[in-house]
């Protein structure tokens, strides 16, 4: 699992509000360390979206907690949720990365490798 992150180009950088001082500042879905505002130097919440290409470097090669969003466009639920699970993701900025995974365009696949990779982690 450990490391490469190159070839993970094909999910674009999200734009993130610093809840510090309010600037606005591009995330890298796969990097190492800790995501920092650009201004203020505080940690910043993580959030990006993964899809099936992407999710392995996305999630699986991560160094931080990962907590995976799964979300559709028809569930209702799902979208109660999002916002709640976005909360937590502000609120432990620096030691959490939320990743954002549709169901409906990704990756059964992935999330296998997810789960397998969660319970050998027990
Ligand atoms: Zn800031």
């Amino acid at each position: 699992m450990a490391g490469t992150v190159e070839g993970a180009t094909s999910t674009a950088s999200a734009v993130v509000r610093c809840d510090t001082c309010g600037a606005k500042n591009r995330v890298p879905p796969v990097a190492e360390g800790v995501r920092r505002c650009g201004k203020c130097h505080n940690p910043l919440p993580w959030i990006v979206p993964a899809d099936d290409s992407s999710f392995d470097a996305v999630a699986v090669g991560a160094r931080l907690p990962v907590l995976v969003d799964l979300w559709a466009t028809w569930c209702g639920p799902c979208r109660a949720v999002s916002p709640a699970l976005e909360q937590v993701a502000r609120r432990l900025a620096g030691r959490l990365k939320l990743v954002k995974v549709e169901v409906d365009t990704s990756p059964a696949q992935a999330l296998e490798a997810w789960v397998e990779q969660a319970l050998a982690l027990q």
